[in-house]
């Protein structure tokens, strides 16, 4: 396919990639939220847009088609749902892109069934991270489950560098979700270490501006301590500083830890924290005071003193 001549987007919530994409395409989006369509038709200006009304004709009308829901189970609704889902629908010579986090065994059942049925079609991962911010400016990382000499690589470059500032071609089908999940349990896991770290600290009586500090200098440094320390006051933009409000959810990190912990034991993969750090988002998620704020709050979920600007006020 050269360039495509409408493109299709399913899912508009906080990532709804549709937000940046190229103005010079029709567009054809679904959502089930009758409120996320309603609201997007009041925001855009966009004159190509065209709500159609499921996910089997945003197929049938697009030439390349994005999907963007929460787990492995609305993936199946929107591909495999019998009267209305993607399948239901011619999809030869049509290119399908979903850039959900979901299981890897999810995304190679819709792709063997798609390649199935028709087997011109082609079907990609393309996971994303760079969150509700990277969405809004276009900013996002994908990693996107195809080989660097895969066919449609140029096209695919061209429309997610529209959504996205980095594409990692990661190798072959499903590696993109296996980069996406491998690179959320590390940050998982680095986030639950800098929380416990400055715990220790503030509790034994040090400045946790003075302990990041050493630790951006030193060897716990991370993007986390330095740019998203789950300590309050200690980065001014970080959701910590706000109550926790926006950034990752803290539900978001279970779902994405636990479909690390399971792609672990799938391949064989021998964890020593992956319990731990499971056990932790698990109980933070259904934590009152924790529950849909950053995943962060586990500073919070630890009991850390959040008010120690007090203590040093001197
Ligand atoms: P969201 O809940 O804000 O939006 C999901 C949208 O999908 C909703 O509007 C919902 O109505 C729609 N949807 C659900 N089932 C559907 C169906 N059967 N048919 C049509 N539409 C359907 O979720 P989000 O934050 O946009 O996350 C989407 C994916 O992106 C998740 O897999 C998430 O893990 C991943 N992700 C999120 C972030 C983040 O910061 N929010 C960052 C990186 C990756």
């Amino acid at each position: 396919m050269s360039s495509p001549k409408s493109i299709g987007f399913i899912g508009l919530g906080i990532m709804g990639l549709f937000k940046k994409s190229a103005d010079t395409q029709n567009l054809y989006i679904y959502d089930i939220s009758t409120e996320a369509l309603s609201k997007l038709q009041s925001e855009t200006s966009r004159t190509r847009v065209h709500i159609c009304s499921s996910s089997k004709e945003v197929a049938e009308r697009s030439d390349v088609i994005f999907t963007m829901v929460p787990e492995g189970s609305h993936v199946r609704a929107v591909y495999l749902e019998p009267e209305n889902g993607i399948l239901s629908t011619n999809l030869a010579s049509k290119i399908l892109v979903d850039c959900s986090t979901i299981d890897t065994a999810t995304s190679s059942l819709v792709r063997e069934q798609i390649i199935h049925q028709f087997p011109t079609a082609t079907f990609y991962d393309a996971p994303v991270s760079g969150g509700s911010l990277g969405a809004a400016k276009a900013s996002l990382t994908f990693m996107l489950g195809a080989s660097k000499t895969d066919p449609n690589i140029t096209l695919l470059n061209q429309l997610l560098g529209t959504m996205g500032k980095f594409i990692f071609p990661c190798g072959g089908a499903s590696l993109g979700l296996t980069a996406k999940l491998c690179n959320n349990y590390c940050s998982g896991l680095i986030a639950i270490a800098t929380a416990e770290a400055m715990n220790i600290g503030v509790k034994s009586g040090i400045d946790p501006r003075v302990l990041a500090t050493i630790f951006s200098t030193s060897t716990a440094q991370s993007t986390i301590s330095d740019t998203w320390n789950p300590v309050p006051g200690i980065c001014p933009g970080a959701p910590s500083s706000n109550d926790y409000e926006g950034g990752f959810k803290v539900q978001l990190m279970k779902k994405d830890f636990g479909l690390a912990v399971d792609a672990a034991e799938r391949v064989g993969a021998k964890l020593v924290l992956g319990d731990a750090g499971l056990e932790t988002y698990q109980a933070a998620s259904k934590d009152p005071n924790c529950v849909d704020r950053d995943s962060r709050v586990v500073f919070r979920y630890l009991g850390g003193d959040e008010n120690w600007a007090v203590k040093f006020e001197k």
